[in-house]
């Protein structure tokens, strides 16, 4: 089994303008991970610094992932991005070893953000009897301990859509202390969406993209891409046919949001 089937490393191209809305996330990770670097002296000077990990939790599809990596973008550091679920399933006996071999491969870059995604797979209520689980558990929270005291260069993220299922240990100070929320997009959020996913495409000039946030309430970051991808289909799809080459327009939105429900319901 290779490595790559649980960890991914990568310089991220993304960063916070790739992303709409979360403008209140942004800033709190910026305090937490990008300004104890750039304003060292002053973070010094009242005794702070970085190294506390921060676990996003929200309704899925709506930026945790992109979040973690555009902080990695915007920090300049490499992004290693780790399917916990995979480890879980394919690494029982010996898991908490490859914990200890995302955080070596870390430290082998001059900075990096490491990511758990689904972190709940292995320190959730759930998994917390099965033996392997505790094991890794361990691990992940000794390296952590680790990483404050030696290099702070080396900063950790994890996510969750069930924050309420998480072991309580791995909340305690210079762990997961912080929790921050991402939540389904408003409606800016989602104008915002829209502009970032149809800034390059064709589009009506007299479409109103507040009108497609106003109709779009409980869709997902996730599902607002995939409307713009679905939407530009439609006249590209004409076109190849030999019809004519045209902008996208507002009836094609509406094809498309009327036979996609919204994901978000009740979260
Ligand atoms: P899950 O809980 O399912 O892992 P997630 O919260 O990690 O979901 P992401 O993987 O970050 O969700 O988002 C999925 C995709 O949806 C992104 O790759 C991106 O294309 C789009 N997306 C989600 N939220 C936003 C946003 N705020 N701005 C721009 N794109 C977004």
């Amino acid at each position: 089994i290779s490595k790559s089937d649980f960890v991914l490393k990568e310089i991220p191209k993304i960063g916070f303008d790739d992303i709409g809305g979360l403008n209140d996330v942004k800033e709190d990770i910026r305090k937490a991970m990008i300004y104890p670097f750039t304003h060292k002296e002053l973070y010094q000077h009242y005794g702070q610094k970085a190294g506390e990990g921060i676990l996003l939790y929200g309704p899925p599809g709506c930026g945790k992932t992109l979040m973690a990596k555009a902080a990695a973008k915007e920090c300049d550091a490499e992004f290693i991005n780790v399917k916990t679920s995979n480890i879980v399933s394919k690494w029982v006996g010996s898991s908490e070893k490859n914990i200890k071999q995302i955080f070596e491969t870390a430290r082998k870059s001059k900075k990096a953000i490491i990511f758990f995604d689904e972190i709940d797979s292995i320190a959730g209520k759930r998994s917390d009897s099965k033996d392997y689980s505790k094991r890794m558990v361990n691990e992940l929270l000794a390296q952590m301990d680790g990483v404050e005291q030696i290099d702070s260069d080396i900063l950790v993220l994890a996510a969750t859509n069930e924050p309420w299922n998480i072991d309580p240990a791995l909340r305690r100070p210079g762990r997961f202390s912080k929790l921050l929320f991402i939540p389904e997009p408003d409606h800016d959020a989602r104008l915002a969406i829209f502009n970032i996913y149809l800034e390059s495409r064709p589009i009506d000039p007299h479409l109103c993209l507040d009108e497609l946030a106003a109709n779009t309430e409980g869709y997902s970051g996730a599902d607002i891409s995939s409307i713009c991808k679905e939407a530009a289909d439609i006249p590209l799809n004409e076109a190849l046919k030999g019809g004519l080459i045209r902008n996208i327009e507002l009836r094609d939105f509406t094809t498309v949001i009327l036979r996609r429900s919204p994901s978000i319901k009740s979260w």
